[in-house]
């Protein structure tokens, strides 16, 4: 078995798959940072693509995969489900006269976001401190690390070109696709997509399966209605944007999760614990058993960070580098510590 871009194990496989009549989902295993899904909906003459990769050449492999179906029906719409790199940085590679719509919040998001020319910096400055002692080696290392299967000195970017608010549906070769908007929460502006005569709803990075969540920007509770929101709809198959395709089964196990760890993050709070003593704290508590199992644990730093800082009346962790350093060395002194228990 081959390995995925960070050169582990693949825990699923990637591809290319057919989830329901005409909708398709594109896997990147193992869903860890970069490793994005995206989705195609196939009508007649004409698709739909749900999501772009993190960079051009990847994007360029998922075309590829899909041409077959796309020769017939080309893609008219592309929807970018939210402002991270990893779900819309590809848009240049997808044919010029197709519409790309967000939503308005996702958009003035994406206009902020570190561009890539910002990464190819962090990236030469996290391989130079690769030898440092402590935790700036550490996080130079676990950056490094997320950073290096992607090619962002060639991206070029693409913004949608069209916006919405709440929702909004499309109609491609003679399908609907609702588009829902249920951020902030993952980001400022998170949409999902449903196809809802197929049962089948896009969940981007509202769903994380068999991987670890990251809470960017919260509140906490927002994600946890836009879970409600997506199990409202008439729908049995979830594609998250990051692992495997789901289903009702594991919408309901992440909703527990947030519950869980957004009461667990009260009490730590409570008690005077600092985000940092808390996360190490969760990853070893009963409670967290049942999730323990998801790649990536040590992002529980970032979200007990973001909940925390909510209680005590702060906004989301900055997405300029400095801040958003200083969580990634927790979150690499975390993995290691995880590691060490393995
Ligand atoms: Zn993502």
């Amino acid at each position: 078995m081959s390995g995925t871009l960070h050169g582990d194990p693949e825990r699923f496989a990637g591809g290319l798959s057919e989830v329901a009549p005409g909708v398709w989902a594109w896997l990147t295993p193992n869903g860890m940072w970069g490793e994005s899904n995206a989705g195609l909906i196939v009508g007649d003459g004409a698709a739909a693509l749900v999501d772009t990769m993190w960079d051009q050449r990847l994007t360029r492999e998922l075309l590829a995969a899909t041409a077959r179906l796309t020769a017939a029906a080309p893609i008219e719409l592309v929807v970018n489900t939210h402002s991270d790199g990893d779900h819309w940085w590809g848009n240049a590679e997808v044919p010029a006269g197709a519409r790309i719509v967000t939503s308005q919040a996702s958009l003035d998001a994406m206009r902020e976001e570190a561009p890539p020319a910002a990464l190819c910096r962090l990236r030469r400055l996290a391989a130079t401190a690769r030898v440092a002692p402590g935790a700036v080696g550490e996080m130079a290392r676990y950056v490094s690390g997320m950073l290096a299967p992607f090619a962002f000195e060639h991206v070029q970017l693409r913004f949608p070109g069209e916006t919405f608010t709440g929702e909004r549906i499309e109609r491609t070769g003679g399908r609907d696709l609702r588009l829902i908007e249920v951020g902030p929460a993952h980001t400022p502006g998170d949409l999902v997509v449903h196809v809802p005569d197929a049962g089948v709803v896009f969940g981007a990075d509202i769903l994380f399966f068999g991987v670890t969540p990251v809470l960017w920007h919260g509140p906490v509770e927002n994600w946890i209605a836009a879970l409600d929101t997506l199990l409202a709809l008439d729908a049995d198959v979830f594609v998250p944007g990051h692992g495997p395709v789901g289903g009702r089964a594991e919408v309901e196990q992440l909703r527990a999760y947030w519950v869980w760890l957004a009461e667990a993050v009260g009490r730590h709070h409570v008690a005077g614990r600092s985000a940092m003593e808390a996360a190490r704290a969760l990853v070893r508590d009963p409670g967290f058993a049942r999730f323990a199992g998801w790649t990536g644990a040590e992002r529980t730093v970032i979200n007990v960070t973001t909940i925390h800082r909510a209680l005590a009346g702060k906004g989301p962790v900055p997405a300029g580098p400095p801040a958003r350093a200083r969580l990634f060395a927790q979150v690499a002194v975390l993995a290691k510590e995880l590691d060490e228990r393995r």
